[in-house]
């Protein structure tokens, strides 16, 4: 019997489209030969949604995206928009998005492929093997927390003002689908706070311990997120799970991702209690490399890999999709951001061609 799913493309800005065009072909020669049935719908966001409507998340593609079974989003932003108010930044439309699907766990995988260790900015031995699975928290923290922005002082000074703030359900949430993920890979979870410090962070730290108690199964340990930050580069390989707050985990996932090489290649989830998760790539919207045919498709793919794997339940359509990821790499080709000696060099399309015949072969 044919499986059918409902799959919103949000291809947003910049690189989104042409890394989007690519995930597309693949899912759908895919689904050919799986017997999947994807029915594809787009909508705009971010400052595609702005240059059309005025705002950078329309009622409409919210609507649309809640009503799929996932929603898959390439990466907004761009020069033309950085200058808008705040309400109708490409970012904003992200933002709401998250919030409107109720989506509170981002999931970042950092794992490092044997073809491309000599990428990495750091040595073999320390890269090798390295194998981490970074859980974010979303919606909460400092970037939604009140009171927030920019206030006149008695003094005639200007204050800008962000709130870093956490209630025990929020932090329970997030812990549990922390301790689930690390039960199903290796079992070890490290909780990142600022505790010396912020008091959000000791309220952090108190729930996570608590938690602990409901999985025997796992090992926690608790970092600084300054030197969770060190250990990241000193010696990866300590990891397995990493759970942390919105900020936290904004920028130590961005290092987790720079030890696999590039951004180019790393996808991520974003779950919410229910309804459809959104799966996209790390990266953001490349503007430098847009509309030239250089950009990496293949972090938008495996993206579309953890769809099928987490939302739609198609393990085996995401391990056909990862391999072909393998043998393209296996094959030599690569695109800019991660070329390397005696490598075949291919653009954003060129490399959509090669994983097709992959998936053929
Ligand atoms: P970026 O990730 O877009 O780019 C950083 C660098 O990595 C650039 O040199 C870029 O060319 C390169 N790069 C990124 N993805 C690549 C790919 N798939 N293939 C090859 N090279 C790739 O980050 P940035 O430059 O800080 O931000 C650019 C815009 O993207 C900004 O407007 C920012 O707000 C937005 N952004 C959006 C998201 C998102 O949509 N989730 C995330 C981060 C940044």
């Amino acid at each position: 019997m044919t499986s059918s799913y409902r799959i919103t493309l949000l291809p947003g800005d910049g690189i989104g489209p042409e890394i989007m065009a690519v995930t597309v072909d693949v899912l759908k020669a895919l689904g050919r030969q799986l017997d999947l049935s994807f029915e594809f719908q787009e909508a705009l966001i971010g400052g595609a949604a702005i240059d059309e409507t005025g705002e950078p998340l329309p009622q409409e593609t919210l609507t649309r995206c809640q009503e799929s079974d996932a929603v898959l989003l390439a990466a907004i932003g761009g020069y033309k928009w950085d200058t808008l108010p705040r309400q109708q930044r490409p970012e904003t439309g992200l933002l709401g998005l998250r919030a409107g699907l109720g989506l509170f766990a981002n999931l970042r995988p950092a794992t490092i492929l044997p073809q491309l260790i000599d990428a990495s900015s750091l040595k073999r031995e320390v890269v090798e093997g390295v194998d981490i699975m970074v859980v974010r928290e979303l919606t909460g923290g400092i970037y939604f927390g009140t009171p927030k922005g920019v206030f006149a002082t008695e003094t005639g000074q200007k204050r800008g003002v962000n709130t870093m703030a956490y209630t025990d359900s929020e932090i329970d949430r997030i812990g549990k689908v922390a301790f689930e993920t690390a039960q199903k890979r290796r079992g070890q979870l490290c909780s990142v706070d600022k505790a010396n410090v912020l008091e959000v962070s000791q309220l952090w730290r108190d729930r996570i311990t608590t938690l602990a108690a409901n999985y025997p199964d796992v090992t926690l340990s608790h970092l600084y997120v300054d030197n969770a930050a060190m250990q990241l580069i000193r010696w990866p390989k300590q990891f397995d799970t990493i759970v942390t707050g919105n900020l936290f985990g904004d920028i130590l996932s961005d290092a987790a991702a720079m030890l696999t090489g590039s951004i180019g290649m790393l996808p991520s989830a974003s779950l919410g209690a229910d309804g459809p998760g959104v799966y996209e790539p790390v990266h953001g919207s490349a503007p430098d490399i847009a509309g030239q045919d250089q950009a990496n498709p293949l972090a938008q793919v495996l993206s579309a890999a953890m769809m099928l794997r987490y939302a739609l339940d198609q393990p085996m359509a995401a391990d056909r999709l990862e391999k072909a990821v393998t043998k393209v790499l296996d094959q030599g080709y690569r695109t800019g951001d991660i070329m390397a000696d005696n490598m075949t060099r291919v653009g954003c399309k060129a490399m959509g061609d090669a994983l097709l015949s992959a998936l053929e072969g």
